[in-house]
């Protein structure tokens, strides 16, 4: 292992360039994870609605047949996790060939269209795939082959995937958020990013603070601004980088978020109250301070203070 390191320390253009390709096949099982967690989440929520209306209301729950109850989720084969069934084209269900399945590559071969039937497959696929690669190469670049590299790429991983998943479903998992909040706690342990102290107060304060806009905005207004997914993402960056990157990155997603939601209304993509989700603006927010959060402060302090 320290052999490895040694030699990737000394080749770093072979580093980065492996570290391009292994995230690229990273990125494409989470286009899979993008697509499967929710279809999951759903058939264990309608699960547990019906043995709450077995249990509690069963007249109902006769009258209304299991069959009917499971109507929206049972498209989907009964054996569905992130590895069963294999991949497969939505359309005609013909499986994915193993060279169609190269990261970007099986994208652009087939010219985006499944190799059997035509059908068009989402650009998605590619560019999740290229971005997953690219954002690890950088990462590979920036902090060569060390424990600091390995952990903000699992961190690149997963926000990718919570990204993917809050646009389809505005929905951020817990099941994704919550290990991420572990592993930056146990990561500050010994404070590889910042002070234990920061990170645990860092988690709280990340909480609270989109918890008490929630609440004075649903006060206010009456209206949901977000959701609890978005309170636990912004404890996630709380507890990697510490509570004093905390207002950094709410005010960088507010203001991308602001651009984005300005942009889809003025192309009438979006219509004024229509809810959006925020959790990329999140995970972008803090990926962009947790590489140049400290410049941009120092940057701020040492113009505009
Ligand atoms: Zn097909």
């Amino acid at each position: 292992m320290s052999e490895l390191v040694a030699l990737f320390s000394s080749h770093p253009s072979v580093f980065i360039g492996l570290s391009f390709v292994f995230a690229a096949i990273v990125g494409s099982f989470l286009n899979v994870i993008i697509h499967r967690v929710p279809v999951m989440l759903k058939r264990e929520w309608q699960q547990e609605c019906n043995h709450y209306l077995e249990e509690y209301h069963p007249q109902r729950f006769k009258a209304l047949g299991e069959k009917e109850l499971n109507k929206s989720i049972d498209s989907f084969p009964e054996k569905y996790n992130l590895l069963t069934p294999t991949s497969a084209c939505p359309k005609c269900n013909s499986k994915i060939k193993p060279w169609h399945n190269i990261p970007v590559f099986g994208w652009v071969m087939l010219k985006g269209k499944c190799a059997n039937c035509s059908d068009k497959i989402s650009a998605r696929y590619p560019i999740v795939e290229f971005i997953t690669g690219a954002a690890v190469a950088y990462l590979a670049w920036v902090f060569g082959p060390t424990i600091e590299f390995a952990a903000t790429s699992v961190l690149t991983f997963v926000l990718i995937a919570l990204t993917g998943i809050d646009l389809d479903e505005m929905l951020l998992p817990d099941s994704l958020t919550l290990p991420l909040l572990w592993l930056g706690l146990i990561l500050n342990v010994n404070g590889t990013f910042v002070s234990l102290e920061s990170a645990i107060i860092g988690a709280i304060a990340g909480y609270l603070s989109l918890w008490s806009v929630y609440w004075a905005f649903k006060l206010l207004t009456g209206k949901e601004g977000m959701g609890y997914g978005d309170f636990k993402l912004m404890a996630v960056f709380g507890a990697w980088l510490g509570w004093q990157m905390l207002p950094l990155i709410i005010l960088l997603s507010s203001l991308v978020g602001a651009i984005v939601g300005i942009g889809l209304i003025a192309t009438r993509k979006l219509h004024s109250g229509n809810p959006i989700p925020f959790g990329p603006y999140i995970a972008i927010a803090g990926w962009v301070a947790m590489l140049w959060g400290k410049d941009i402060v120092n940057w701020y302090l040492v113009n505009w203070v």
